[in-house]
């Protein structure tokens, strides 16, 4: 009986997941063309049409529909049950590697919340910058705002750390910026800043490193499949929220795994 209660538990939590990452779909959507998104009814990008309670159902609603509106027909992104998948998934993750839990049970904290904010903010930015090449400033902020929350919370990120945090990657990259025109953009350069507070200077570098690997990687495919031309410019934000997200909860392994070679 408990077993099954437990289960329900972090079924409904990965359900809450969902639904908070439903409504960053309309973040995600809205912020870049100026819409509030905290009023108005959701409407479908091509008819119009508002959408009643049962077409907004976290990813059942488009397996339902089978991916098309129920009003014209039209195809819906596979990205938007995609992104509230990644909602429930990171609920579930973020009580688990930084949640009390105990006996599979868990309690409320602010770690794995502040967490989940966070990584909420990584996703929209992600998704925008791909959209629109750019990255909010309210974005910017609410990942300071994350940042500036986590100082009392997680104490193992010393607040000397924090402070190289800010300048660490931010400064390198506009530096580059400077020498060369382009290089990265000024939404990159805010967004290293304010999340430096809260990965602090070492999980910053860790995540940098990993956005230059794999975009550079990314952007060597592009030039190799003629896709673009060496002028042409890719967003490099969805490289390095993905890097940010994988030193969050991975970052202190990868980094003792990394020095254990060298000491
Ligand atoms: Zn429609």
């Amino acid at each position: 009986m408990i077993q099954i209660l437990v289960i329900l538990l972090w079924i409904l939590l990965f359900i809450f997941g969902m639904c908070f990452f439903s409504f960053l779909n309309v973040v995600i959507y809205r912020v870049p063309k100026k819409i509030s998104f905290a009023g108005g009814r959701s409407f479908c990008p091509s008819c119009k049409n508002p959408l009643k309670g049962r077409d907004m159902v976290p990813v059942f609603s488009y397996l339902f529909l089978r991916g098309r509106c129920r009003y014209c027909g039209a195809k819906i992104s596979p990205r938007y049950p995609l992104v509230e998948l990644l909602g429930g998934i990171s609920a579930v993750f973020c009580m688990y590697c930084f949640g009390n839990v105990t006996d599979g049970v868990f309690h409320f904290s602010v770690q794995p919340v502040l967490i989940f904010l966070f990584l909420a903010v990584l996703t929209a930015v992600a998704f925008i910058d791909l959209d629109t090449m750019e990255i909010p400033n309210g974005l910017v902020l609410a990942a300071a705002v994350c940042g500036l929350a986590s100082i009392p919370f997680f104490p193992e990120i010393s607040l000397t750390s924090r402070i190289i945090g800010i300048f660490s990657v931010s400064v390198p990259l506009l530096v580059m910026t400077l020498l060369i025109p382009g290089a990265f953009g000024g939404g990159d350069i805010k967004l290293m800043a304010a999340c430096g507070l809260i990965l602090g200077w070492q999980l910053s570098y860790l995540a940098a490193f990993l956005a230059i690997v794999t975009g550079g990687i990314y952007g060597i495919y592009l030039l190799a499949a003629r896709k673009k031309d060496r002028k042409d410019h890719f967003a490099f934000g969805p490289f390095l929220c993905v890097g940010m997200a994988v030193s969050v909860f991975w970052g202190q392994a990868i980094l003792k795994w990394y020095f254990s070679f060298i000491i």
